[in-house]
């Protein structure tokens, strides 16, 4: 049985956070808001309790999992030593949607980790995941309350869609603001490595690092058990095949539209992700349009994208097109989830 529990995203009522904290601490799984999506959150000390995550996603067992503190001083807690870089990138990102990998300590279990030598440590600044770990007293292992590889869930309904039944709590507090998982950054190594763009823009950590941040290639690196999913080439995927056009907008429109054409005249039920200024462009052909937002607001864009895949997918689409924006900003996450969740990517040949 799960039960579902409305709190207001700003002041969550204390009873409810007591409930929902004291499932944590008797084993349980609660889903719950950050900033960037939702949670599937459970004691990371209690490995039982940690092996109920992998099994509500159907996660594998090779698929580390972030752990989250209600403040960095708590970073102690979960990481063997928390280097100065550490130090200077949460006193200026924490609370927020940025990850850093740590040396881990060893009172956190090898099944939170996948067995390896480091830990993922976030904390969120959404305040009803403050209040949670807050109250729970205990680090909050937390992946994407979705089922693996699926489209991660900005809301409750979207948590319900994957883990009915298998959750415990979900807390409801509406849309995640953010919308895209948090950036991380491997820290454990020297210089800094991006393993995945998300809310906190490389360029914010390059500004506050004062040098150029590299991001990983999707290989496994040497020495590492197994690949680290959020690196999988598909995933974040929606149920149904996502044509992603990868170039300049003109290029996009004008490969979409012909593109549509043909799928539509297939008998297709076609629609299509796309910015704002897009859709006017696109709205002749008589497919569903959801329309992202402006693409001058990346925010906003980022903020819908999952929403998007899984209302079009849940109102009967066959086949998804997207493009590509502008890889700044949040541009590189927005980008990162839609080529990892394309079945058929199409680039614009190189210009002379
Ligand atoms: P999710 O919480 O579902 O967004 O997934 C968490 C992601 O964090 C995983 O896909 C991993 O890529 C990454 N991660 C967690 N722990 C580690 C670690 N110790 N080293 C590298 N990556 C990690
Ligand atoms: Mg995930």
């Amino acid at each position: 049985m799960t039960l579902v529990l409305s709190v207001d995203p700003a002041a969550p009522d204390p009873d409810v956070i007591a409930r929902a904290a004291e499932a944590l601490r008797s084993g349980g799984l609660v889903a719950f808001p950050t900033e960037t999506v939702y949670g599937l959150g459970a004691n990371a000390l209690d490995t039982r309790a940690v092996a109920r995550i992998f099994a509500a996603k159907g996660r594998p067992a090779y698929d580390p999992l972030i752990v989250h503190l209600a403040r960095a001083e708590d970073a102690a807690l979960v990481a063997r030593e928390v280097p100065e870089v550490a130090r200077r990138l949460w006193s200026r990102f924490a609370p927020g949607p940025l990850t850093l990998i740590l040396p881990k300590h060893p009172r956190v279990p090898a099944r939170v980790t996948a067995g390896r030598d480091t830990v993922a440590v976030r904390i969120p600044s959404h305040p009803v995941a403050r209040a949670l770990i807050e109250a729970a007293g205990v680090p909050v292992a937390a992946p994407s309350a979705n089922r693996f590889g699926h489209v991660s869930p900005t809301t409750a309904a979207h948590v319900l869609e994957d883990l009915a039944g298998v959750v415990d709590v979900v807390l409801d507090a509406g849309p995640t603001p953010v919308g895209v998982e948090s950036t991380i950054l491997d820290v454990s190594r020297e210089p800094p490595v991006l393993l995945r763009p998300g809310g906190v823009p490389r360029e914010a950590l390059e500004a506050v690092l004062g040098h150029p941040v590299r991001i990983a290639t999707a290989s496994t690196p040497e020495g590492e058990p197994a690949p680290a999913p959020g690196t999988l080439p598909r995933h974040y995927a929606p149920r149904v095949p996502l044509w992603l056009f990868d170039g300049p907008p003109d290029w996009a429109r004008t490969m979409m539209r012909e593109t549509a054409h043909v799928l539509l005249a297939q008998g297709e039920q076609v629609a299509a992700l796309v910015p704002a200024e897009d859709a006017a462009a696109l709205r002749d052909l008589g497919m569903q349009l959801f329309p992202l937002g402006p693409s001058e607001d990346l925010a906003h864009m980022a903020a819908r994208l999952f929403e998007g895949l899984r209302t079009l997918e849940s109102q009967g689409a066959t086949v998804i097109l997207a493009r590509t924006v502008p890889n700044q900003g949040l541009g590189l996450a927005i980008n990162d989830r839609l080529r990892r969740a394309a079945t058929h990517v199409l680039r614009a040949a190189a210009r002379l």
